[in-house]
């Protein structure tokens, strides 16, 4: 047993420290999301063990059948289709990761569906893409989704649409992907399972490696060296470090514990890391558009219309961009850089790239006299747009 690191006197409140929460917020907390990663739903030779499987639905449906809101993020669907299809590790090329995730995940939606259904309750697979949150329209439909399948008492199980999500509209790995559903369906906490017992301060598997109990802020762990993914899933403990992050900076405590404690992690008990929250909410779109969105683009700007931007909270107007990098067609998320490179801010463009040459540096006015009143509109409108440089 290696001991956790105790909490250095005065070291609590970094920038940005939100206040003192303690575990319980886990265990009594009313509406939950809990993510549990590949490696812990799969044997190490590829294919679903349905022992650990059924024994996190057990604690789900406990944690369910108590009266609290558990969305249930698994993933295990390319992994567990490996026996099944001869493929002895998981496959790298995006067609077979579509075709495995295709025969995965309904093996493991009916695993879930079993064990719920023998607890009197009721399971609904939801499969998103990052698409459908990124998109003002696709997100309130998949947030109307989760709730009403809460509503009904239903646990929602949610993966990515592996099968047909392409390389650039998916998330890759499900811990952003809980982050942000749990900020979707307004959340008061995350666990994330997997087969560690949370973030160490050194190679967990060594011996001189302490686990980390709380962190309060980012500055705290930029110093760790947080190596890749693991052999099943496509996570690792950076994916689950960035999604804490993600969650913690919207207002949301995180837990990362070990699958095995499941029972123990939804009790509040004092396990695992806790990601104190960092920050306040922020709309659910933004947060997309911030953590989960390819930019495609880059517009370059001048330096008033830097200000107007990370100071002043304008939209974003032709007058204001030197110069457009990259192909993008309207609605997809660019960057807006200054001009020494830096990005400032994300939004999601009005224009497609081909028609912003002629645009740029004149006034919305004198578009709109020239090519019509539609040419009246923001590059980019001040709702879709996310500053991600503070003001200095
Ligand atoms: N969605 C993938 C699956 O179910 C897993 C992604 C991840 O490992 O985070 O297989």
């Amino acid at each position: 047993m290696r001991a956790s690191k105790p909490r250095e006197a005065g070291a609590v409140p970094t920038s940005g420290w939100m206040g003192e929460m303690s575990r319980t917020v886990f265990g009594q907390c009313q509406r939950l999301v809990v993510k549990v990663g590949s490696s812990s739903l799969t044997r190490s030779e590829g294919g679903l063990d349905e022992e650990k499987v059924v024994s996190v639905a057990e604690s789900i449906a406990a944690a369910t059948k108590s009266g609290r809101q558990v969305v249930l993020v698994s993933s295990g669907a390319i992994a567990g289709a490996l026996a099944k299809l001869d493929l002895k590790a998981r496959p790298r090329d995006l067609a077979t990761q579509q075709a495995a995730a295709s025969v995965g995940q309904g093996a493991l939606m009916r695993l879930y569906s079993e064990v719920f259904e023998s607890h009197g309750l009721v399971a609904g697979q939801v499969l998103l893409t990052a698409e459908d949150v990124v998109r003002r329209s696709h997100y309130r439909n998949a947030q109307r989704t989760l709730y009403r399948l809460m509503e009904l008492g239903v646990v929602p199980v949610v993966n990515e649409n592996d099968t047909v999500a392409t390389d650039e509209i998916r998330f890759g790995d499900n811990d952003r992907l809980a982050a942000l559903v749990a900020h979707v369906v307004h959340a008061e906490a995350l666990i994330l399972l997997s087969d560690v017992a949370g973030l160490y301060d050194g190679n967990p598997r060594g011996s001189d490696a302490a686990l980390i109990a709380d962190v309060y802020g980012t500055d705290e762990v930029s110093d760790l060296s947080l190596s890749g993914r693991g052999p099943m899933g496509s996570g690792g403990i950076k994916t689950k470090v960035t999604a804490a992050q993600i969650a913690a900076g919207a207002g949301i405590p995180v837990l990362l514990a070990d699958t095995a404690s499941a029972t123990e992690a939804l009790a509040g008990t004092e396990i695992g890391t806790m990601f104190h929250p960092t920050g306040k909410r922020v709309p659910t779109r933004l947060l997309w558009l911030a953590h989960a969105a390819d930019p495609v683009g880059s517009l370059y700007l001048d330096a008033g219309a830097v200000d107007a931007i990370v100071s002043r909270k304008k939209s974003l107007l032709p007058a204001g961009i030197s110069r457009v990098s990259g192909e993008f067609n309207r609605g997809d998320p660019v960057d807006l850089l200054q001009q020494n490179g830096d990005v400032v801010a994300r939004g999601l463009v009005n224009f497609d790239s081909g028609e912003l040459p002629d645009l740029l540096g004149r006034s919305t006015e004198e578009l709109a006299r020239e090519l019509g009143s539609a040419y009246r509109r923001e590059i980019v409108h001040r709702d879709d747009l996310v500053v991600l440089k503070p003001k200095q």
